[in-house]
């Protein structure tokens, strides 16, 4: 089973996702990877949805990517008594680390790291900007705002703190917990939230090692400032508009979200397009046309991926979301403009012999109309770089490495396949054929083109570039 869209679809899972034949109608409608957000749900909850998915995956014999979503210091307000109280605008109100319950007054904000990096005049957005604060006069344990934008306020809601770098980790305690149980688990994608500076990716890999890819979520204005550095160092992004459209405001979002998109493409790395795309979906089984719109701007922009958040995981529609998309996608990708976009967009590779052949391999894939390209990857390396010159002809990905195909799903494409290193160029143009060909890509008569590196089984060793045409009777493994 294969796909023939290129862009690929990464869908959350959550309690309206969670059984085997759900998981099972997500892949078949189109999700290539599936995002388990640690934001919610007990680690059984999570373990028992990687079972269900792996258990997919061997049925339905694709490689499936799966993303863990550290849920970050996502700094929240402490309960009020009654659960919510009214903050009247233009009042003053107390922000401290006493765990008492609130009122209209004051509220518990338990992370003392904000208050050492408060100034007066600092702006505080409470649950997704709905509410505003100026900060008047603070300490080291209280900070005493005027309410700018009123409102109701409950418990336990999310605040932010735009423009201000906090002095800490975008790993809590939560998160390092929530991250060893995830890659015990055996996931292939670790997502970073409320990434700060390049030095919070440091710190990750450190943790992570080489068990898992991963992604930097860009939130936060001061990842933007340091954005080619994150994009260097992370495997991949994601353009996270939610939290993004509360630090900055909203009208921000496209511009960077463009931006962003360029900047992954031009490094080569995997990008994703996040969050209320096709929200009104989580009540409605059609999205509005702007959805639509927004869905395949991001495609026009090249995105590796589109992400589905509350809508597969708890909205009404999840397997019609995903198959809306999936049919937008496709549309997308038919239209010449795409293909014209993507080109005018693309920018030079670098002055080394991976690149050298993947431009070459855009080259040819231009000229000769190749059926496919087949990439031998060891790392996952050439393919990304193969990926980042968006050849126009699908590139079938052999890696002796499960783990490798699986992050592999994420990416512009690629179609992973787990398969035996050959040893030597005959073996290698021989199974790149009957691969080619059992995968549906190629039939008898058909160009194929193949990269690897020779001597096989070293990262990023690609040099080698082979044109051959499939026989008529193809070779039969
Ligand atoms: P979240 O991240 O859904 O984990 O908040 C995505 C976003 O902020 O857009
Ligand atoms: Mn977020």
């Amino acid at each position: 089973m294969r796909r023939h869209r290129r862009s690929r679809i990464l869908a959350t899972l959550g309690p309206a996702s969670s059984s085997r034949e759900r998981i099972r109608a997500l892949v078949d409608a189109g999700a290539d990877v599936f995002r388990l957000n640690f934001s919610h749900g007990s680690h059984a909850d999570h373990a028992e949805r990687y079972r269900l998915i792996r258990d997919v995956e061997r049925d339905v014999g694709r490689p499936i990517g799966v993303l863990m979503d550290l849920q970050g210091p996502k700094l929240r307000v402490g309960r009020f008594a009654g659960g919510k109280a009214v903050l009247a605008t233009g009042a003053a109100f107390r922000l401290d680390l006493d765990p008492a319950e609130g009122d209209a007054g004051r509220v518990c904000l338990p992370h003392k790291e904000i208050f050492a990096a408060l100034e007066a005049g600092t702006e505080l957005l409470l649950d997704d900007g709905k509410l505003r604060l100026r900060v008047e006069r603070f300490g080291p344990d209280h900070a005493e705002t005027t309410v700018l934008v009123g409102g109701v306020l409950s418990d336990r809601k999310g605040v932010n703190v735009p423009g201000v770098v906090l002095p800490i980790s975008p790993l809590t305690e939560k998160d390092r917990d929530d991250l060893a149980f995830g890659l015990e688990l055996g996931v292939d994608w670790v997502a970073l939230s409320f990434v700060q500076r390049p030095e919070d990716i440091a710190e990750a890999r450190r943790l992570v090692g080489e068990r898992a890819w991963i992604m930097a979520k860009l939130e936060k204005p001061s990842a933007i400032e340091h954005l080619d550095e994150i994009v260097a160092r992370a495997d991949g992004i994601m353009v996270a508009r939610g939290d993004l459209g509360v630090e900055l405001p909203p009208q921000r979002v496209p511009v960077l979200q463009r931006r962003i998109v360029e900047a992954a493409r031009a490094a080569g790395k995997p990008v994703v397009v996040a969050t209320q795309m096709l929200e009104s979906m989580i009540t409605a089984p059609v999205p509005t046309r702007a959805e639509a719109s927004d869905v395949a701007t991001a495609i026009y922009e090249g995105a590796d991926a589109v992400m589905l958040s509350a809508e597969s995981a708890s909205g009404q529609y999840p397997v019609e979301a995903v198959g809306i998309m999936d049919r937008i996608i496709a549309e997308v990708e038919q239209d010449p403009a795409w293909r014209i976009g993507l080109e005018a967009s693309h920018t030079p590779a670098a002055a080394t012999t991976p690149d050298a052949i993947c431009c070459a391999l855009r080259r040819i894939a231009g000229l000769l109309a190749p059926a496919a390209t087949v990439a031998y990857t060891v790392s996952g390396f050439s393919c990304l770089r193969a990926s980042r010159e968006r050849p126009a002809t699908p590139i079938l990905a052999l890696t002796p490495k499960l783990a490798v195909a699986r992050r592999l799903a994420l990416v512009w494409g690629v179609h992973p396949v787990p398969f035996e290193e050959a040893a030597n160029l005959e073996a290698m143009v021989d199974d790149a054929a009957a691969a080619a060909v059992r995968f549906g890509l190629a039939g008898p008569g058909d160009d194929l083109v193949v990269i690897a590196g020779l001597p096989s089984g070293r990262a990023g060793s690609t040099n080698l570039l082979h044109v051959l045409r499939i026989p008529d009777a193809p070779p039969a493994r």
